[in-house]
């Protein structure tokens, strides 16, 4: 087995190229035709379009580092600020860091970690390639759910990074990603398989489901590929 064959087989694809095509579904037909106009069906976000004149990486993340805005700083090992390339065009957007990540101060480490890794790999990218962060940067106790006051405190600084990135897309995985970055509780289920915008630069956003999830229901996985897909030609379709 090839070592795309393999990440594919990671991902529950094993062979997708021998396939006789599948009955398509609206995000595979998306992902068929690159050229197709996206279509922003969330709201423009305006926050964080632009980096401030003086922003830089180094001052977000020592921001981060020291920040006490939420409870969360009382509880955390380690911020996790993210990880990957700064000239990256494609951003990887989670939920907050689990107890591995918050010991290891690096998010989607452990088995959702090399999941994500399998998944990007799939489609040509190595972690290194992209930007990877989550909407907190510290983690909740018990893997709870971000509250809406520690998401409210904690998204400026990821604004701040999308701000510098300026990512060509973003992929957001998982609900609390998702609907916090399209400012939405419609479900990931129903978010998939279409384009969104986010800021005033009108950054392309895909939604998938997190890895975390597909551990526990690897019957999505076919899901996910076709997601990862579908961005890979958004991507392909934005200037470089
Ligand atoms: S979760 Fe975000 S806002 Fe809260 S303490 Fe950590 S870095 Fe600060």
């Amino acid at each position: 087995m090839g070592q795309r064959a393999a990440y594919l087989a990671a991902l529950g694809v094993p062979d997708w190229r021998q396939r006789r095509p599948l009955a398509m579904q609206p995000v595979a037909r998306e992902a068929a035709r690159p050229t197709a106009p996206p279509l922003p069906l969330a709201p423009v976000i305006p926050a964080g379009a632009d980096a401030r004149p003086e922003e830089s990486w180094e001052a977000v993340a020592a921001e981060v580092a020291r920040c006490t805005r939420c409870e969360l700083h009382a509880c955390r090992t380690r911020t996790v600020f993210g990880v990957g390339s700064r000239s990256a065009r494609w951003l990887v957007v989670g939920e907050a860091p689990g107890a591995e990540e918050d010991r290891q101060g690096e998010p989607f480490v452990g088995r959702a970690g090399k999941l994500l890794d399998a998944m990007l790999l799939a489609i040509g990218l190595r972690r290194e390639e992209v930007f990877i962060a989550n909407v907190l940067k510290c983690r909740p106790p018990d893997n709870r759910n971000p509250a809406p006051g520690e998401v409210a405190q904690c998204l400026p600084y990821l604004e701040r990074q999308i701000a510098l990135l300026k990512p060509s897309i973003m992929l957001a995985v998982g609900s609390v990603a998702a609907q916090n970055l399209l400012a939405t509780d419609v479900p990931v289920g129903r978010l998939r398989g279409r384009v969104h915008s986010f800021g005033s630069a009108g950054t392309p956003v895909v939604v998938t489901y997190h890895p975390a999830y597909l551990l526990r229901s690897p019957g999505e996985k076919r899901k996910v590929w076709e997601d990862l897909k579908y961005a890979r030609a958004i991507a392909g379709a934005q200037p470089a």
